[in-house]
């Protein structure tokens, strides 16, 4: 807000304790923040925009987007939401949170999302132990599939089914179970092809250390978080090296690439 005028009209006043003109121009360099509502310093907030994707300067102040992050990250909560920007919605990239909120919410952030991915997979399973030593941090991925379906939990050793998603039905194999339990047999099927089609819309793996990679932005040109290698999200072709994109031009994207030219 601008302030022409003394006394304010607004009955806030933010620095009391300043004269006049220093009044002035303390709050002519302010604004408000959308989620707490105080009229604050423009140095309250993070400055430049809170994700390359918003098209709008930083609208929350800084003190809020760490209490928001916080939240977010929080260990004991078991469903994890990408932080997003709460202007507009977009959502924020570990390098954003680091710039913002300082290096250890970006490594929570790191933390959960590496965990929400990797629960994401197909091969990972929790622990069915209620009691488990990991918390909400458990499961594993498992090795083996359906041909070696017992998944021993490596934080507290309770072993579950990697078929059934059951703790594990001693003295009975899979297909002995399911001649008993027709009903898990029919949903198990349906669950299988819809996890398949899901991964790899929305996921990918890095094609040199195989991590998986989720899509934020509309950007084909993928930077992996685990290893940092840059490929073309369509083709997976590199971006460095000898035949890599960056000096090859189009002609680095592979053969059926929409790039590739
Ligand atoms: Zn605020
Ligand atoms: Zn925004
Ligand atoms: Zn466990
Ligand atoms: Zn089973
Ligand atoms: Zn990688
Ligand atoms: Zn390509």
């Amino acid at each position: 807000m601008l302030i022409t005028s003394w006394p304010p009209l607004s009955p806030q006043v933010p620095f009391p304790h300043l004269k006049l003109h220093r009044y002035i121009e303390a709050i002519n360099a302010s604004r408000k923040c959308c989620v707490c509502l105080y009229t604050l310093s423009t140095s309250a907030f993070p400055s430049g925009k809170l994700t390359a994707a918003c098209n709008h300067p930083a609208a929350a102040c800084t003190s809020c987007l760490t209490d928001l992050f916080t939240d977010c990250f929080a260990k004991n909560v078991a469903s994890f939401e990408a932080p997003k920007c709460p202007e507009c919605a977009e959502t924020l990239s570990v390098t954003d949170v680091q710039r913002i909120g300082g290096r250890s919410l970006a490594s929570a952030y790191n933390e959960r999302l590496t965990l929400s991915l990797l629960r994401a997979d197909p091969d990972f399973r929790e622990c069915l132990n209620p009691d488990c030593s990991a918390g909400m941090g458990r499961g594993q991925l498992h090795e083996g599939g359906e041909e070696a379906p017992i998944v021993t939990c490596k934080y507290c050793s309770a072993k579950s089914c990697f078929a059934h998603k059951l703790p594990w039905h001693e003295g009975q194999t899979c297909e002995e179970f399911d001649e008993a339990n027709a009903e898990y047999r029919a949903a198990r099927e349906k669950e299988n092809q819809l996890s398949t089609k899901y991964m790899e819309k929305k996921y990918k793996r890095c094609p040199k250390c195989k991590a998986f990679i989720e899509k934020f932005h509309g950007c084909n040109h993928m930077t992996c978080r685990a290893c940092e290698h840059e490929f073309c999200w369509l083709c997976m072709a590199p971006y460095r090296g000898r035949l890599g994109i960056m000096d090859f031009g189009n002609r680095g994207h592979y053969v059926g690439c929409r790039f590739h030219g």
